[in-house]
């Protein structure tokens, strides 16, 4: 329990930081965010004319709204840059190309150009295009950009914002620090969960493998680490690997859910209703890669409809699982909140419902970076749980191995238990049989139950006159056996000796004799020769007239024969 309420501030507590951090008011990207204006691309339009002739742009329409096409992209005055260094960056977006044109003070406009393929010369991580500023004496004024075959999903040009080469290297940074610690904790969830699935069998495992895989994958390509790679990667054909590989995600998320809670939860429509979003998902992007450019934005809206389906089983899917009493359900709901969230948030924003954010587009990476960390949680909780089954079934086992080993009367190794133990022990040994002297006297005198504890109290007593690693066994109804080394062995007249001062009940005077024999104990037939000698120096101890200890003719190299014989001279009457 304490355990649990730990986990569960853990968790509260990451919550929280994620909400502080998700809930700060964001600028569109760091640095000062400029407002634009937007004019579809007609013949003979040309950007001098249009740094001057403001007139035919549209300042109030959200860009979205144009559709697909070619546009002239105006943006507001630009504020005092002073001489620093200054870049204008915007969200990388599915165009063939943009052309920048920039404005100064003294009127002279200079231009940089670029196209999906050579787009990686200014994207930066994140998916930011970043371009520099020329610097000349006189100052940047405005930017004006043509941009040339925009599929225009949530814009033409996702919030532009200038920054200065210190803050650029900044966010630079902080964003691979980002990524790398993301990729860094992704890869060790992968090789964990694997290892882990070799021990545990959790059919979730693998398929949170996969979604982490497909997440790596995922965050290479979304956020443009990958063109650092593939400089040669074309900026279109990575959006549709990203599209994919999202998709792939989501399919693998769905999988990871249905594997990982009880199976109750996915039973009847849900099961086939989750398989068909998987299989709509991953074929939309599929067809979305094809089909691209032709009909983009229809394959956009689909894919969001997609999303928007999944996103509806979601509650469907705690409510089942609430339903029925699953003990996963608020370990899923916890790790599991802030990439919910997130996708919401995406599926809104691709509805138009709310705005571009740049932190929206890499809001998967920051959602499943808290996932993967609270899943590592979750994981090693699952892990306490079986190891504590693992600890009650190992006492279990324990406890029924002691029942399985021992004479229920009292409490000393059974026959069975003790030749097991006993077979096979290097070494010179001793074997002792001990017998209660007129045992049938002592039940005709007290009564069979006076003589079960008169049997109860001589076996402690035998048990507490050896050692440790001497065994001791009942081998029969008043008979007893012991064995151990022969060099550490306890004298049998000592055990006489502690028996005859033990206080029995109705203070009955009990006594015992003893047969010992000396030799190895790594054989069956070791043991069969060694009980037959003590036996039968048993009953020469029993003729010689009770109380007393006999000792066999030693079997097999004896080195401390000598003392067996001074012991059995001490023992002799
Ligand atoms: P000796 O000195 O020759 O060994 O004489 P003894 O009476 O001890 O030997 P005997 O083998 O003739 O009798 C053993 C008795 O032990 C007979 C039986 O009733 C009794 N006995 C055997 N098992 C138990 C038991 O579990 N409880 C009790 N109370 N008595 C038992
Ligand atoms: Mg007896
Ligand atoms: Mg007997």
């Amino acid at each position: 329990m304490q355990t649990q309420a730990f986990l569960r501030a853990v968790i509260a507590a990451l919550i929280v930081m994620i909400g502080l951090c998700v809930s700060r008011p964001a600028a569109a990207l760091p640095g000062t965010p400029l407002a634009t204006c937007i004019v579809p691309a007609k013949a003979g339009m040309a950007a001098a004319r249009l740094f001057e002739n403001t007139g035919q742009f549209d300042c109030r329409t959200s860009q979205a709204r144009f559709g697909s096409g070619d546009f002239w992209v105006l943006s507001q005055r630009l504020p005092d840059l002073g001489s620093r260094g200054a870049n204008i960056r915007y969200g990388s977006v599915w165009m063939s190309r943009i052309t920048l044109y920039v404005r100064y003070a003294d009127g002279v406009v200079r231009q940089s150009s670029f196209s999906s393929r050579t787009a990686s010369q200014v994207l930066k991580l994140g998916a930011v295009f970043s371009q520099r500023l020329p610097p000349r004496r006189s100052p940047p004024i405005q930017l004006l950009w043509h941009v040339e075959g925009s599929a225009n999903f949530r814009g033409v040009i996702l919030g532009p914002s200038i920054v200065d080469d210190s803050e650029g290297a900044r966010t630079q940074t902080l964003r691979a620090a980002l990524y790398g610690a993301f990729a860094g904790m992704a890869i060790a969830l992968i090789v964990y969960n694997l290892a882990l699935w070799g021990a545990l069998r959790q059919a979730y495992q693998p398929a949170y493998c996969l979604l982490m895989l497909c997440l790596l994958a995922y965050a290479a390509t979304s956020s443009g680490a990958i063109a650092h790679v593939l400089p040669g990667l074309d900026n279109n054909d990575r959006q549709k690997l990203s599209v994919l590989l999202l998709a792939s995600s989501a399919t693998a998320a769905l999988m990871f859910a249905r594997t990982f809670f009880e199976r109750a939860v996915f039973a009847g429509w849900l099961r086939t209703v989750s398989n068909a979003v998987m299989a709509a998902l991953m074929s939309l992007a599929v067809v979305w890669g094809l089909a691209a450019p032709v009909a983009l934005r229809t394959a956009d809206t689909a894919m969001s409809l997609g999303y928007l389906t999944l996103m509806l089983l979601v509650p469907v899917i705690l409510w089942r699982a609430w339903r029925v009493r699953s003990n996963y359900l608020w370990l899923f709901a916890l790790a599991w909140g802030a990439p919910i969230v997130m996708a919401g948030l995406r599926v809104a924003n691709s509805f138009g419902l709310i705005g571009w954010r740049l932190w929206l587009d890499n809001s998967t990476i920051l959602a499943m970076a808290i996932e993967a960390l609270l899943s590592s949680i979750a994981i090693a909780y699952r892990i306490l749980l079986l190891s504590r089954e693992r600890d009650a079934a190992r006492e279990k086992e324990i406890e029924a191995r002691l029942l399985a080993d021992t004479d229920p009367l009292t409490g000393l190794l059974n026959r069975r238990a003790f030749l097991s133990r006993a077979i096979g022990r290097t070494g010179e040994q001793v074997l002792l049989i001990v017998d209660i002297d007129h045992f049938k006297r002592v039940n005709e005198t007290i009564g069979h139950d006076g003589g079960d504890e008169v049997l109860r109290v001589f076996a402690r007593a035998l048990r507490s006159a050896l050692p440790p690693e001497t065994l001791v066994a009942r081998v029969g109804g008043e008979e007893f056996a012991i064995v151990g080394d022969a060099a550490t062995s306890v004298p049998p007249n000592a055990i006489l000796e502690r028996i005859r001062r033990e206080p029995m009940p109705y203070d009955v005077q009990v006594t015992a004799s003893i047969g010992c024999c000396t030799g190895p104990l790594l054989r069956e037939t070791d043991w069969k020769l060694l009980y037959r000698e003590a036996d039968r120096a048993l009953f020469a101890a029993k003729a010689a007239g009770r109380d007393r200890a006999r000792h066999a003719i030693d079997h097999g190299p004896s080195p401390d024969r000598q003392s067996w014989n001074e012991v059995l001279s001490r023992s002799a009457p």
